[in-house]
């Protein structure tokens, strides 16, 4: 659900960067024919100088870069705000490549304007500065080059001039919508409707924010469906004698309890899984494209920490037991898929709690 539909964005960008770049490439090759070659101001550039500093460097640098960023959107280990940040950091190495092979069009610095703006999609004030930082300071430098240039004009320097002021007004507009964005709830990017925000609402818990019980069965059913050969993993969690908790404690005590649970697995699960409150003091994590064996390291660890934490009210530890299960039938439906790794999950409790089994 959310985190598929910035999966599926970050896709989206990196594909249409991919056809720019390749567009640029082809027209650098075409103006080596159709110009450098041809026109005796440039007879001192060799084809090969040519098509190794314009074509053959900045092609590696792409599809390097293009390859390395694809590979960590698919990383299941990987959080989505760096996720976030390698798209953007991509689109900044595209336009300084950009920039450096068309040193002598100051237009082109305005394709930093791309990475700035997307910076405040993400409505991270750090992603925002740290972008509007790199891509100023980038483009500066390529200003003070190109001032340098002997055959350097006034025409060149009001180019320049004029695209810096167009980026810093840019920048300007990304702080005035960040700041809009932060205090709407990071409207640009998740909600682009009432109806869309109201239908997010509905799917979240609203004591731990994680997702509920509807939008942990749709979210599986869906994957469950439309399931390729990637592996498909749950987990089912449900905290150890947490009765005695509350009847000894008080109930407040069992909240600070489920919402300490609600921290750690999402600390230890990840930004790429799904972590949902099932139930009262029951919880599921939905593992897409993780082995069993993975999700089982990571619920230990959860475990874990969980098992570890102190509470000032409590002189002894709260334990989870939990079951995992990698779907292993095509045939099996999520109600089927969800009721072995509940089996899994009552043989934890029967061996005698405070255990991950799975199968
Ligand atoms: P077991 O180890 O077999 O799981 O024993 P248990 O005592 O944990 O039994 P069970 O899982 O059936 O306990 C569920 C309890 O969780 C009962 C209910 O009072 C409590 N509970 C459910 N939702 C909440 C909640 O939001 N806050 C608090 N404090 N307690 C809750
Ligand atoms: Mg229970
Ligand atoms: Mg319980």
């Amino acid at each position: 659900m959310e985190d598929s539909r910035y999966q599926k964005l970050h896709k989206h960008f990196l594909i249409i960067m991919l056809v720019v770049t390749v567009l640029i490439l082809i027209l650098l090759v075409l103006q080596y024919y159709m110009l450098i070659a041809v026109d005796t101001r440039y007879a001192d550039i060799t084809r090969e100088f040519y098509m190794k500093n314009y074509v053959l460097i900045p092609t590696v640098i792409y599809t390097a870069s293009y390859i390395v960023v694809w590979q960590m959107l698919d990383s299941p280990n990987i959080k989505s705000q760096w996720k976030d940040f390698a798209t953007i950091l991509y689109m900044w190495v595209l336009c300084t490549v950009v920039c450096f092979v068309g040193a002598e069009s100051p237009v082109l610095y305005g394709s930093f304007a791309v990475p700035i703006s997307l910076s405040t999609v993400y409505v991270r004030r750090w992603m925002c500065r740290v972008t509007e930082g790199l891509c100023l300071v980038t483009c500066a430098q390529y200003v003070g080059t190109a001032q340098l240039l002997p055959t350097c004009g006034d025409s060149i320097i009001v180019d320049v001039c004029t695209g810096m002021a167009l980026l810093l007004l840019c920048c300007l507009c990304n702080e005035i919508l960040m700041e809009y964005a932060l205090e709407n709830d990071g409207v640009i990017l998740s909600h682009v409707s009432d109806n869309t925000r109201l239908e997010m609402r509905l799917q979240r818990d609203p004591m731990t924010g994680l997702y509920n019980h509807t939008a942990f069965y749709e979210y599986l059913d869906s994957l469950v469906r439309n399931r390729g050969e990637a592996p498909l993993t749950l987990a089912v969690v449900d905290i150890d004698d947490f009765k005695k908790v509350n009847d000894t404690y008080g109930h407040n005590m069992g909240d600070e309890v489920i919402l300490n649970l609600s921290r750690v697995l999402q600390k230890w699960c990840g930004d790429s899984n799904y972590v949902c409150r099932y139930g009262g003091e029951e919880f599921s994590v939905i593992f897409p494209n993780v082995k069993v064996k993975d999700a089982a390291g990571m619920m230990n660890h959860a475990l874990e920490e969980f098992r570890e934490t102190e509470y000032e009210w409590l002189d002894g530890r709260i334990t989870f037991s939990c079951g995992i299960f990698q779907m292993s039938s095509y045939t099996m439906t999520a109600e089927d898929f969800f009721k072995v790794a509940d089996k899994m999950l009552y043989n934890a409790k029967h061996n005698g709690k405070n255990q991950c089994v799975s199968g």
